[in-house]
């Protein structure tokens, strides 16, 4: 069994829409995806009701905070019309809405045009993010690529990093349990944390409910996959897999690849 419990659509920062995501994960053997939107569930309700070509699990993306980082949280297989996750997605998207007004601010006085109203048109409608300035940005020719876009605007530590919006730990992994779902700790290599603290990071969201843990994000290196197993196995987690994919052509977040899980770790789809 292929799975890919982590993708992005068109209803966030993704290039493909649900159905196009589906069609993918077809051509890519995938038998089971969970697509895990920032900050939303709209492409599930796009596609639910209707006959799909692979086993489809409901997905989140959650971004909250803890200690001053930004961190991300994953919910799978919850029900989808339930109060915890509507309340969940109506809050973080007035964050985003509200984060949104504030970057543009902050790149208005840098000199960018309308930085809003030009997020805005890339976001389509869907969960609005920094990819969209950054996509603006390259657009207007303010910046050359999306990375320097991130690297002197809009990266950790930049104007347009705004964290103080998010929501805590125990909040969001508590709107997943709510939700019947499993909390899972995203990507945790790329928090750049050092061992010890990403230990803390695991022990609080324990107490707060959260169960898995990306054991393997996209293409990896295997010291990377190491560490995280042992700390998957230290606190007793559940091991999750996904790509991140956003869009074709970033060869190391392709849809259904990221390296090899270590075969005798619990899994989130035992759990299924
Ligand atoms: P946001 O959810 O609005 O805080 O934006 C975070 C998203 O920006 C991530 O999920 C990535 O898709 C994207 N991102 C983060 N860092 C970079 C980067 N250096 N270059 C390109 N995209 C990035
Ligand atoms: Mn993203
Ligand atoms: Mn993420
Ligand atoms: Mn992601």
């Amino acid at each position: 069994m292929l799975y890919d419990l982590h993708c992005h659509s068109t209803a966030s920062d993704g290039s493909l829409n649900p159905a196009e995501l589906l069609s993918l994960a077809v051509d890519q053997h995938i038998d089971c995806l969970a697509i895990t939107d920032h900050d939303t569930a709209a492409a599930h309700h796009t596609l639910s009701g209707q006959p799909l070509p692979v086993h489809l699990i409901t997905g989140i993306e959650l971004s909250c905070q803890w200690r001053g980082v930004n961190i991300h949280i994953v919910g799978l297989n919850f029900a989808l019309n339930s109060d915890a996750i509507t309340t969940a997605v109506e809050n973080q998207q007035q964050q985003r809405q509200k984060r949104a007004e504030t970057i543009a601010e902050k790149l208005a006085k840098l000199g960018l045009e309308s930085p809003l109203e030009g997020a805005l048109k890339f976001a389509g409608g869907g969960s609005i993010g920094r990819p969209h300035f950054a996509r603006y940005m390259v657009d207007c020719g303010f910046v050359d690529d999306m990375k320097q876009a991130f690297k002197k605007y809009l990266g950790a530590g930049k104007p347009g990093d705004v964290k103080q919006l998010w929501p805590t730990v125990p909040e969001v992994t508590q709107w997943i349990r709510d939700a019947e779902g499993i909390p899972v700790l995203a990507h945790p290599a790329k928090y750049k944390l050092t061992y010890t603290k990403l230990g803390t990071l695991c022990d609080n969201f324990i107490e707060a409910g959260g169960q898995g843990i990306e054991v393997s994000s996209g293409l990896q290196p295997a010291t990377v996959t190491q560490q995280i197993t042992r700390l998957c196995e230290q606190k007793q987690l559940l091991a999750s897999a996904g790509s991140d994919f956003h869009q074709p052509g970033q060869h190391w977040a392709q849809l259904g690849t990221y390296s090899p899980l270590p075969a005798h770790l619990k899994t989130v789809w035992q759990h299924f």
